[in-house]
């Protein structure tokens, strides 16, 4: 995940505390970090600043001085920036490349995995809470684990993004992370809303269901729709839970309204689960687990390929491919080719020439023919191999 922090230089160049708290959240929710100077501009006052607070992490810095366009000019423009007293300057084009494969080299060894996974169970269902500050993702959380039958387990781990509970109930296992168990520092500005992104990035990356947890009274923000875009963007199940439920409870209209502007942000998405819940009251909760249940299953769920093949063939009966360049479209077999999400590849004579309303035609046959209706369905489409045309 690449995170542009903007420039975090000013007019007069001197360093404005705005900037020197962008500098530290950077540096602190960052597991490596790019300083890049202008090496056309040369060295200044707020580079000397944010170096100085830059060698108090323990993280690593890589120096970078850009606008070396190319190699002979690069000793006398790296020159001034030894002053610095860094152990290694890396020169850099941005615009020509030059220095870019040197460092994406130099940058390899610090790239693993960033997030603490502890050792869970199998078939632990990992499900991430997201969600703007204080809609109540914490207070839903709390409200679960105080549920009866749920057994809260003593290995919890914590990230730096999020806090891990794991559960279980009926036998089965869940990782509660909720990307509010870190608390927010300071007031929120939007320099804050970016960076609690990013949180909700990584969270979504290693979870299996999001839950986006919205709030019944402010409705629903352009962030809102950000994070559940990102859900779809990453191939995960997504449920929207309607938190505090409680407080429109006697207001018919509200609802009604809330309701359709959730529709409409889920166009896209029309098969996630819409849950209305109150965390305070714990109305809903109950309904929460059952659904979670389906989603997850449906989520990971594999299928027989003369079951697949069975389905396409008559997808392809019902309704005949158009002709393209002259030719009718052939569709020839297809198979499963992985869960989380459902992925089956559908091999064909003339992939290109699939239109995307046909696309959509087949997507949703395999959707309805395997019980699909909770989850994201991807079809890809492949050309036969080793065959003339
Ligand atoms: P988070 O930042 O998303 O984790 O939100 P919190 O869980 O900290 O909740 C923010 C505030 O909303 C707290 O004051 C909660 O008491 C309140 N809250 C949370 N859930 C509900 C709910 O279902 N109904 C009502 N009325 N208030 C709630």
């Amino acid at each position: 995940v690449l995170v542009d922090t903007g420039g975090i230089d000013d007019e007069d160049d001197t360093i404005t505390n705005h900037i020197r708290n962008q500098a530290l959240l950077a540096i602190e929710e960052a597991d490596v970090i790019f300083f890049l100077m202008d090496g056309r501009e040369g060295l200044t006052p707020s580079d000397h600043e944010i170096v100085d607070i830059l060698r108090r992490t323990e993280k690593k810095v890589f120096f970078i001085v850009n606008k070396i366009d190319s190699p002979e000019i690069e000793d006398t423009l790296l020159t001034p920036f030894w002053e610095l007293g860094v152990e290694k300057l890396w020169p850099l084009s941005g615009d020509h490349g030059y220095g870019y494969a040197t460092l994406m080299d130099g940058l390899v060894p610090f790239l693993e995995k960033s997030d603490l996974e502890i050792d869970l169970p199998e078939n632990t269902m990992r499900i991430a809470f997201l969600g703007r500050p204080n809609v109540g993702k914490s207070s839903l959380v709390n409200a679960i684990i105080g549920q009866e039958r749920m057994v809260v387990s003593n290995i919890a781990g914590t990230t730096r993004d999020s806090v891990d509970t794991l559960v279980s109930r009926d036998q089965y296992n869940y990782l509660l992370i909720d990307t509010a168990g870190i608390r927010r520092r300071g007031k929120t500005t939007d320099k804050l809303e970016k960076f609690s992104v990013l949180k909700a990035l990584k969270a979504i990356g290693r979870c299996d269901i999001a839950l986006v947890v919205l709030d019944a009274e402010e409705g629903i923000t352009e962030q809102d729709t950000k994070v559940i875009s990102y859900t779809q963007d990453q191939g995960r199940a997504l449920i929207v839970l309607i938190n505090k439920w409680d407080l429109i409870k006697e207001d018919k209209k509200r609802q009604e309204q809330l309701l359709l502007e959730v529709e409409l942000a889920l166009k896209f998405i029309p098969f996630a689960p819409v849950l209305k819940v109150s965390a305070l009251t714990g109305t809903g909760i109950k309904r929460l687990f059952p659904e979670i249940g389906k989603v997850y299953r449906q989520f990971h769920q594999r299928f027989p390929t003369a079951a697949l093949n069975r389905l396409l063939a008559e997808a392809v009966a019902r309704h005949e491919p158009p002709y393209y360049h002259g030719r009718r479209l052939k569709f020839y077999y297809t198979a499963q080719l992985g869960t989380a999400p459902p992925l089956f590849a559908v091999v064909a004579n003339d992939p290109k020439g699939i239109h995307f309303s046909y696309q959509r035609y087949l997507t949703n046959c395999f959707r309805d023919g395997l019980g699909l209706d909770r989850v994201p369905v991807r079809l890809l489409f492949r050309e036969r191999s080793g065959r003339k045309k």
